[in-house]
């Protein structure tokens, strides 16, 4: 789960972490007047949205006065904000952040990721703030620290202390890049963050310079959830697939991807595998669908209905190996929802396990046309013969 970087600076104030003085705001109105609480002369009006790159597409801009922050305001909110990260349709701007300007001296990049090859957190820091670390770690990979952190004693201070000097930090800035670190090390910790990652780290100030966090971005672990309830709040459902806001809601794990293949599978694993099996025969899955253990014939309905709001669908992908599942509910599923979806585009279904026979039966008895297989294989094949012809 992602949250907004407002909410992100506001988690990370809580863990004494310094970020601008700012308020979140839904209307120009609200925005201006959060800038005149906040004082000052400058400001910065940045677009709230799951995604980056908003500097470079208009989603962040500085304003020098009260006017200029409610025109700024009154452009961002309701349009659609197009980034290298959101596709050609943009994101639509409902939130915006309003902070007090910085007098930028240097920008930096800090980030926590948790590295899959040695399973541990890592530090990620580069003098190259700004722009994209993906950019740095081609251009100028040698401009990129990494420091691995050991789960059981935490991210000790030495550890803080020979990132801030690889990156040129030093002086009295140290002491504050160290606690910096490790409140935010801490903050990933303590909420079950996957990622936090924090760019631009900026020198700030005109005669007194400090270290403040510009912009972060925080991904948390969904089965953590469960147990973190001011992250769960955060949850801001306007920017996920509204399919996918759906599925979660009848207990289907389903995930938008971009072919024309439908896919109704149960088991993680399995269809994972019938993802694996329609690219290996040239074609390219709608999505990711596990309809889980025990998929009643609505939970079925269900999926297909999800699975059929995405207009990109040609085909239907139906795999099921029942073990605790029962290939006779799959079938009755199926039957109801051709029936009250008035499905059109062809169903392929390949059954297996538990009450197979009865579940091949049921169909085969339905008057309705299903195009059956043999086995994952021959069903790939066969959904992938469709698209293409
Ligand atoms: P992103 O483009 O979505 O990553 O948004 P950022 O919050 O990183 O903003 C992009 C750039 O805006 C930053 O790298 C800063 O250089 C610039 N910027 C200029 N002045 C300010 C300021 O006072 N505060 C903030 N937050 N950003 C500023
Ligand atoms: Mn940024």
């Amino acid at each position: 789960m992602n949250i907004h970087e407002y909410q992100a600076k506001e988690l990370l104030k809580t863990y004494g972490v310094p970020v601008p003085d700012g308020a979140v705001a839904y209307s120009d109105a609200q925005a201006a007047s959060v800038a005149e609480e906040i004082g000052g002369s400058r400001w910065v009006v940045k677009a709230q949205i799951h995604a980056g790159g908003r500097g470079k597409a208009g989603g962040v801009k500085v304003a020098h006065s009260i006017e200029e922050v409610r025109q700024y305001a009154d452009a961002m909110l309701g349009s659609h904000l197009v980034t290298h990260q959101t596709g050609p349709g943009g994101s639509l701007v409902q939130r915006l952040w309003v902070e007090q300007a910085s007098h930028i001296k240097k920008e930096y990049y800090l980030g926590f990721v948790i590295d899959r090859g040695n399973q541990r957190i890592t530090l990620i820091a580069s003098s190259e703030g700004g722009m994209e670390i993906e950019e740095v770690a081609k251009e100028t990979p040698e401009k990129i620290v990494k420091e691995v952190v050991d789960p059981a004693i935490g991210l000790l201070d030495f550890q803080c202390r020979k990132v801030a000097t690889a990156i040129g930090l030093k002086g009295k800035l140290m002491p504050q890049a160290v606690r910096l670190m490790k409140a935010i090390y801490r903050c990933m910790r303590d909420k079950d963050a996957l990622q936090a990652e924090i760019n631009p780290l900026a020198i700030v100030g005109e005669s007194d310079e400090s270290l403040m966090v510009l912009d972060a971005k925080f991904n948390f672990d969904d089965n953590a959830l469960y147990r973190q309830r001011t992250i769960t709040e955060m949850r801001d459902l306007a920017e996920e697939d509204p399919k996918e806001v759906e599925a979660s809601g009848h207990g289907l794990n389903y995930i938008a991807l971009d072919g024309n293949i439908g896919c109704i599978v149960n088991g993680a694993g399995l269809a994972m595998a019938s993802l694996d099996a329609i690219t290996l025969h040239g074609g390219r899955p709608a999505n990711f669908l596990d309809v889980g253990g025990g998929a009643s014939p609505e939970k079925v309905t269900n999926a297909c209905r999800i699975v059929l709001e995405d207009p990109n669908v040609r085909c239907i992908l139906v795999n099921i190996f029942a073990g605790i599942n029962r290939c006779d509910w799959i079938a009755k599923g199926l039957i109801q929802a051709c029936d009250s979806l008035q499905i059109k585009v062809p169903l392929i279904v390949r059954l297996a396990g538990t009450n197979v026979d009865e579940g091949r039966k049921i169909l085969a008895e339905s008057g309705l046309s299903f195009i059956t297989a043999e086995n994952l294989d021959d069903a790939a094949a066969k959904a992938v013969a469709i698209v293409k012809g």
